[in-house]
């Protein structure tokens, strides 16, 4: 099959990638000149395990390749995806679209024979009806069929996610349509992934109501972390207790910051909207969104109150600024409000991230970045685990507090036993779970 990945970022590039590698000849377009010179150089713009690897294999294999030019490949193609951005619009929190109709105008007018446009962005319902408006508008004698195939990788194991999906759902009737998708997914059918098949408008809200109900299972489980402290109980446990009830499942069940990311807020926001529009709000979502925002500034609290309570004058070190280890993503992070709350409170900040400080840089201002956890720690008062790298697992606890002007850990990933870190005689705080007092 002949494909073009039209926006070349996280979900365009990886799966574009893996369409390369499934041995279908893939062309990825982006406006961004840079972005596609770099990859022209081999040069991979984001943090992606194993993403280097797969594009240098099918670069090299002829199956892949990188332009700024829609026009030629749009016209040679058997499908065209659309995975450009759907960021939250300014002010109102609607998805918006302006670069998915940007997308559908410039590929109506490269149609040329049967062609299938999926839209692989997460988009509201109805969107693939305005795509299909769009595109006839511009092109009457287009023979093009519009169908939706959500996207569900998640970063930092996008190519697994991609090649190992739980299902591929594919919305449209068309059956010529339906034959080109499945040819297209065949390499993965064949593992036995499930291809769904649903209309367009049931596949669009599928992808929105399977990230509020995952938002929807973390901020649970928040909120009975936010108990388990006033109660004494530990929000570990209860998440095991639940999650071996086989209609709860283990997933999506730890404590924490609160969520972030480039898809979970915006795509609450998106479908609060959506529903709010159609005279059906959905209420469960809109207290999630509620309480998600509120949490990240109250994390900044717990900081303050292992130190007595106040963080003036004080320097709080951050271990993790991505929303989620593997990645350099940092869009909507925990982190971002957590730095800022911090500093209104009065602390001067230090931060270290494996992947993260470059696009850190231009979202926190007045942070000292430094190249490891150690010197990260050096002459601070309390140290904050906000991502959960692996790096951070097992860090010196010993050689740690030999660098900190003052014992104190904030683990807002629940990633150390707090009996070994009070051992090693520091204040302990972590997320929903009692702290044993010193012996
Ligand atoms: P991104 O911002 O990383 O990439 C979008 C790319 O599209 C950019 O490189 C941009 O330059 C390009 N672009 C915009 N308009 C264009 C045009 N007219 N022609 C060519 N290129 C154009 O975004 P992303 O994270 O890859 O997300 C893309 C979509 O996939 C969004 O709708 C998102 O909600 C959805 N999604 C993302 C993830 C994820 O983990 N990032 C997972 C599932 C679904």
């Amino acid at each position: 099959m002949r494909i073009t990945m039209v926006g070349t970022g996280y979900v365009g590039l990886v799966s574009g990638a893996c369409f390369a590698d499934f041995g279908h000849q893939v062309t990825c377009v982006d406006k961004n000149a840079e972005k596609i010179a770099a990859l022209k150089r081999g040069e991979i713009p984001i943090f992606e395990p194993d993403l280097d690897r797969l594009v240098e294999v099918n670069t090299r294999a002829g199956r892949l390749s990188f332009t700024t030019d829609l026009a030629d490949p749009v016209s040679h193609s058997d499908a065209v995806f659309i995975a450009v951005g759907t960021p939250s619009r300014r002010g109102d929190g609607h998805a918006d679209l302006s670069y998915v109709y940007a997308a559908a105008r410039e590929i109506a007018a490269s149609l040329r024979d049967f062609t299938v446009v999926i839209t692989k962005s997460t988009v509201p319902v109805g969107t693939g009806d305005e795509v299909e408006r769009i595109i006839r508008e511009a092109n009457r004698d287009a023979d093009v069929v519009v169908a939706s195939n959500p996207e569900f990788l998640r970063e930092g194991a996008a190519i697994r996610d991609f090649k190992h999906p739980d299902r591929i759902v594919v919305g449209t009737d068309d059956e010529q349509a339906r034959k080109t998708i499945t040819e297209i997914y065949r390499p993965l059918y064949l593992n036995q992934a499930p291809l769904m098949f649903t209309g367009r408008r049931t596949a669009e809200l599928i992808k929105y109501a399977a990230n509020a109900f995952l938002a929807t299972k973390i901020t649970f489980i928040n909120e009975i972390a936010d108990l388990a402290e006033k109660v004494g109980a530990d929000v570990q446990e209860v998440a095991r207790g639940i999650g071996l009830d086989n209609r709860i499942g283990t997933k999506f069940l730890h404590a924490g910051p609160g969520f972030g990311g480039s898809c979970f807020p915006k795509d609450t926001r998106a479908l609060i909207k959506t529903a709010q529009d159609y005279e059906a709000p959905i209420r469960i979502v809109e207290a999630v969104l509620a309480v998600n925002e509120n949490r990240k500034r109250a994390m900044a609290r717990k900081v303050a109150s292992i130190l007595g309570g106040s963080l003036r004058g004080k320097t709080v070190a951050l271990l993790g600024l991505t929303f989620k280890p593997n990645t350099d993503d940092m869009r909507e992070s925990p982190s971002i409000p957590l730095v800022t709350a911090l500093q209104d409170l009065g602390a001067t900040i230090r931060a270290y991230d494996p992947e993260g400080i470059e696009q850190a840089r231009s979202e926190l201002t007045d942070v000292t970045y430094c190249d490891g956890p150690y010197s990260c720690a050096e002459g601070a008062d309390a140290l904050v685990i906000v991502t959960e790298w692996e790096q951070f697992r097992a860090l010196d606890l010993e050689g740690l507090k030999q660098k900190m002007a003052y014992p104190a850990i904030v683990d807002l990933r629940n990633i150390y036993r707090p009996s070994d870190v009070v051992a090693h005689g520091f204040k302990y705080e972590s997320v929903g779970r009692p702290t044993p007092s010193a012996s």
